[in-house]
């Protein structure tokens, strides 16, 4: 999915607007247990497109001259990695001397950019908005972040500039792995080790360009490619380690794969910062296993793993389908359990089950643990089908679809994948009305 970026001082309403865009599918993620709640970028749709939208604000450096540094950096994550930027102004402030630079940074960078013009009360009165045609990049739209008008206009506005879709060419055979996780847990290590020989993977000369350079290899009959390792390489600057930068790379590598290895660090467990990658490849629906690395270094006694995975399962409660490896990309101890079980999370991703056999445990499911009733009345689920792979998608007909509860969902998904397996993917249920 191609990525908006919102660029823009503090307190032009950046978050609000991010807020506005992704509406009621925030308060939908966030009804789900596990699902972290402080999100930066959130997957949108508009006239049929579907993209992802980063709020890149809030990126705090301390010193003199902060608000000029932190948008400059802004804009800079923004201008690498987003296909289309809005860059928010205030109207109530005018143009000012930190927007004209920002406007100089991105102009240079030749991306597709829409201005819009927040806070500006009657979107009929354009006086509002005229001075910000000077920052040349064409009409500015007028909006209203806590009206919520406009909001429309601006998205016609930037989805009409996302870059056309590019077909992937890879054949269906191969598996598309993306390694993500934050800076220094041993990506490239890992990468490095399953290329089987100690080499750089990407030239770091400048100008090299940032899209991704994917790494095809064969084991054992089965091909692979490594997605996006360009996003690895180090390029030393500051804002690569602030999270809305692994985060932008991340979410890339994770559109185009088939199968997400989350890494943590075994050293230091987990942190917050892989909440959000991993829920991102959840929520985009792909296979995923955690990878614990730097297994090497870990004090161990019998306890250690079962501990650790204890605490992973914990953390990631919407994630229990995801197998954990131990690993260490260093000594490459345990690496050899990694690619088998990759295979299989990427068959079970694209796992069809007959619609006979989904049926069959359906109604088992339901004669032991009946759905649930409301003022008397029982939600009847009359059958299931699967109507898509990649992931695994279940559509539950049922005399009304309101009645359904996540617990039971929750149920029936735990039946489903104790008869099929389907260990290492996401599985999708939907229940549709049909009596
Ligand atoms: P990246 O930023 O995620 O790509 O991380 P790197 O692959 O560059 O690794 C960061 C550091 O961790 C390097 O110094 C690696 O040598 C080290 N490292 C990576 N994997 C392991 C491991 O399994 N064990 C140990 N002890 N160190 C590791």
């Amino acid at each position: 999915k191609p990525i908006i970026a919102i660029v823009g001082r503090p307190n032009v309403g950046k978050s609000t607007i991010f807020n506005r865009i992704i509406g009621d599918r925030l308060a939908i993620v966030e009804d789900k247990p596990g699902v972290t709640r402080d999100r930066i970028y959130s997957a949108g749709e508009w006239n049929g497109r579907a993209f992802s939208v980063v709020d890149t604000g809030g990126i705090e450096i301390d010193g003199e001259d902060q608000i000029m540094k932190s948008v400059r950096m802004q804009a800079e994550l923004a201008i690498e990695e987003a296909d289309v930027i809005i860059f928010m102004v205030d109207a109530k402030d005018g143009l000012t001397i930190a927007d004209d630079e920002v406007a100089q940074m991105l102009l240079r960078s030749r991306k597709p950019i829409v201005v819009a013009v927040n806070k500006v009360d009657n979107l009929n009165r354009h006086d509002d908005i005229y001075e910000f045609y000077n920052l040349g990049f064409g009409t500015p739209i007028g909006i209203s972040g806590a009206h919520g008008m406009g909001i429309g206009d601006l998205l016609d506005a930037a989805v009409e500039k996302l870059p056309e879709l590019t077909e992937e060419h890879y054949e269906d055979d191969v598996i598309r792995v993306a390694l993500i996780g934050r800076p220094n847990v041993g990506k490239s290590s890992l990468v490095n080790a399953l290329l089987g020989e100690e080499r750089v993977i990407v030239s770091d000369v400048a100008g090299t360009t940032r899209d991704a350079i994917d790494t095809p290899f064969e084991r054992d009959g089965q091909k692979y490619v490594l997605i996006d390792t360009a996003g690895m390489r180090k390029r030393g600057k500051v804002y690569e380690t602030t999270e809305k930068y692994s985060v932008m790379r991340a979410l890339k590598a994770i559109e185009r794969a088939d199968v997400v290895l989350v890494l943590i660090n075994g050293e230091e467990g987990i942190i917050e910062q892989d909440k959000h990658i991993a829920g991102y490849a959840h929520e985009a629906g792909k296979a995923s296993i955690f990878v614990v690395n730097k297994w090497d270094v870990v004090e161990k006694d019998e306890k250690t793993m079962k501990n650790f995975t204890q605490d992973i399962r914990e953390q990631f409660l919407f994630m229990t389908y995801a197998p954990i490896v131990f690993l260490s990309a260093l000594t490459k101890q345990r690496l050899h359990k990694l690619l088998p079980i990759v295979t299989r999370a990427s068959e079970q991703h694209a796992l069809r089950i007959q619609t006979h056999l989904l049926n069959d445990v359906l109604s088992d499911a339901i004669a032991i643990n009946p759905p649930p009733t409301d003022k008397g009345r029982r939600l009847r689920i009359n059958y299931a089908t699967q109507v898509a792979v990649k992931p695994p998608t279940i559509v539950l007909f049922a005399n009304d679809p309101d009645m359904m509860h996540f617990s039971y969902e929750r149920y029936l998904e735990n039946k489903i994948r104790a008869a099929f397996d389907f260990e290492g993917t996401p599985i999708r249920i939907f229940t549709r009305r049909k009596s």
